[in-house]
C-alpha cells in the first residue's frame, strides 16, 4: 500500500493507484445469496415468472407493511411508474419539479408532453424551496413533484399545504428515500402517491424494479389497471395502460433483501459516521449532514466542495478516480442545462442559484459493505493531502489535458 511524500505518489501523475479494485458508489446492496436463489428456484418451479406473481404480492404487501401504507404497486422501475402515476394522477399542462434531480424526474413528465418548470431548492438539505414554489404556479400548473433527496424529506407539510390551497396534485419521487421516515411516520404515505426506485444501485434492489405508494383507493386501482394494459380480467380492457409490471425474478430479489434491511443501514450508518468524523477538520469540504432523530438508509455520503476551497471539486474527482476512487458528481449540471430543458428554456439557471452551486459542489463518495474506516481513512489522506499540497498541485492540475 502506497503512502503519499510528495506529488508524484498520486495515481494521476502516473504511481500506482491507491486501490487495485475500483471504490464505487451505489455498488448493489446483496443481502443472503442462499435465500435470492432458493426464491428463484421455487419461482422455475412454479413457472409463473410475471403477471402478478405470488412473489410480487408478497413483495407488495411486505413493502406496505413496512411504509404503513394501504397501497404499493410494484412495477418495473421507477421512471415507468412516475410515468403512469404521472397520468392516473391526471398531470397535464405544468408541474412544478426540482431540477436537482435524476433525469429520470423531468423526462418522466416531458415523455407525456407535460412541462417540469423547474424549481430551486434549499441550499441545506437540497429539497425542493416551497418558499420558490408559488411564483412558478400559472393556470397551467397541475400538479408539484416533490424528490427526497439523499433520502432526506421534502417539507411536505408546507407542499401539501401549498397543493390543497392551491388546488394541485402532489407526488413525490422517493427513489432515494425507502425505509426513511420523516415527521415519525415512514416515506411512502406522503402526497398523493410516492414512487420508489429499486435499481441495482439503491438501497433496496430488484434489479430493476420500483412502486408506488398512496392511500388513495381509487388512484391505487386506476395504477394497477395502467400498469398491465388496462386489463380488468381475462379479455377485459377497461382503460388505456401500458406495461409496467414488475417480474418475478425482481420480486424475488426484493423480498430477499427486505430481511438484510437493517444490516445494510447498519453498514452505511458507520461509513456515514466515519467520513463525518475524518474529514470534519478539511477546509473546504463538508459531509452533508442526514439529520437526526428519523430513520434514515445512509446511502450517500455527499461531500459538498465549497467555492474557495483550495482543491475544487472536479479537482478533487479527478485526483480520487485516478486511485480508483470513483467519486460522484451528481445531478450535475442540473436537469435546466440538460436537453431537451436547456433549449426550452435557455435562461432557467437565473432563476436556480442554488440548484447551480450545489450542482457544482457536490461530490458523492464510495459507500456500502466493499468498504469501512480502512478505505474511508486512505481516502481522507487523498483529499488531505492534496489540500496540504494545493499550492503545488494547482499549475500541475491546470497544464493537464482536461478529461472526463
Ligand atoms: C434512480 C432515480 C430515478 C429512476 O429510477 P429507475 O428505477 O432507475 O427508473 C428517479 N428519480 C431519482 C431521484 C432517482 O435517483
Amino acid at each position: 500500500m502506497k503512502t503519499l511524500h510528495q506529488l508524484n505518489d498520486l495515481a494521476l501523475f502516473g504511481a500506482p493507484p491507491l486501490f487495485a479494485e475500483p471504490l464505487h458508489v451505489g455498488r448493489p446492496n446483496i443481502g443472503n445469496r442462499d435465500a435470492i436463489l432458493a426464491r428463484l428456484g421455487e419461482m422455475l418451479d412454479r413457472r409463473w415468472l410475471t403477471n402478478n406473481g405470488p412473489l410480487v404480492q408478497e413483495f407488495e404487501k411486505r413493502l406496505a407493511d413496512h411504509l404503513g401504507v394501504r397501497h404499493c404497486v410494484a412495477m418495473c422501475n421507477a421512471t415507468v411508474a412516475l410515468e403512469i402515476v404521472a397520468r392516473a394522477l391526471g398531470l397535464a399542462g405544468e408541474v412544478i419539479v426540482p431540477s436537482f434531480t435524476f433525469i429520470a424526474t423531468a423526462h418522466a413528465l416531458q415523455w407525456q408532453q407535460i412541462t417540469p418548470v423547474f424549481c430551486d431548492i434549499d441550499p441545506v438539505t437540497h429539497t425542493l424551496d416551497p418558499a420558490r414554489i408559488e411564483a412558478l404556479i400559472t393556470p397551467r400548473t397541475t400538479g408539484i413533484v416533490g424528490v427526497h433527496t439523499w433520502g432526506t424529506p421534502c417539507d411536505t407539510a408546507r407542499l401539501t399545504e401549498i397543493a390543497r390551497r392551491r388546488g394541485l396534485r402532489l407526488l413525490f419521487d422517493a427513489a432515494h428515500a425507502f425505509s426513511c421516515s420523516h415527521a415519525g411516520k415512514m416515506i411512502g404515505g406522503f402526497g398523493d402517491a410516492e414512487v420508489f426506485s429499486f435499481h441495482a444501485t439503491k438501497f433496496l434492489n430488484t434489479f430493476e424494479g420500483g412502486a408506488v405508494t398512496t392511500n388513495d383507493d381509487e388512484l391505487a386501482t386506476k395504477l394497477r389497471l395502467m400498469k398491465n394494459f388496462g386489463f380488468a380480467g381475462y379479455d377485459n380492457v377497461i382503460y388505456i395502460g401500458t406495461n409496467g409490471k414488475m417480474s418475478e425474478a425482481a420480486a424475488a430479489m426484493g423480498l430477499s433483501n427486505l430481511d438484510y434491511l437493517d444490516d445494510f443501514i447498519a453498514t452505511n450508518r458507520v461509513n456515514y459516521e466515519h467520513y463525518r468524523a475524518v474529514l470534519k477538520d478539511l477546509p473546504g469540504v463538508k459531509v452533508y449532514d442526514c439529520g437526526e432523530g428519523e430513520r434514515r438508509n445512509f446511502q450517500y455520503v455527499v461531500a459538498e466542495v465549497s467555492e474557495d476551497c483550495a482543491v475544487s471539486r472536479d479537482q478533487f474527482l479527478k485526483i480520487l478516480q485516478a486511485e480508483n476512487i470513483i467519486a460522484r458528481r451528481y445531478f450535475y449540471p442540473g436537469c435546466h442545462r440538460m436537453q431537451p430543458y436547456r433549449s426550452h428554456f435557455p435562461n432557467a439557471g437565473l432563476l436556480l442559484p442554488h440548484t447551480e452551486k450545489i450542482a457544482r459542489r457536490v461530490l458523492v463518495l464510495p459507500t456500502g459493505s466493499a468498504i469501512g474506516s480502512t478505505e474511508i481513512d486512505r481516502i481522507r489522506d487523498v483529499l488531505a493531502f492534496s489540500l496540504a499540497h494545493a499550492v503545488e498541485l494547482q499549475p500541475r492540475l491546470t497544464s493537464e489535458p482536461a478529461h472526463g
